[in-house]
């Protein structure tokens, strides 16, 4: 029996092209990268948001990625 065939009765999920997973890649990164801004560069000169909560909301996040705070 080689390494390719499929025992009776096992089910085996079906192979997902690489290019069907792009999209959502994509999407993904952005939201990470959106992230990454919100917990890392959102403070002084750099906020786009007013005030210090959105600060306060990913202070201990900042602190557990070692970003520079107070
Ligand atoms: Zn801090």
């Amino acid at each position: 029996m080689s390494e390719l065939s499929v025992p009776a009765g096992e089910v085996r999920a079906p192979a997902i092209p690489l290019y069907d997973i792009v999209p959502y890649a994509i999407f993904f990164a952005l939201i990470a990268a959106l992230l990454f801004y919100f917990v890392g560069a959102e403070e002084g000169a750099t906020s786009i948001v007013k005030g210090m909560t959105l600060h306060e909301w990913v202070h201990d996040g900042r602190h557990l990625l070692g970003f520079p705070c107070h």
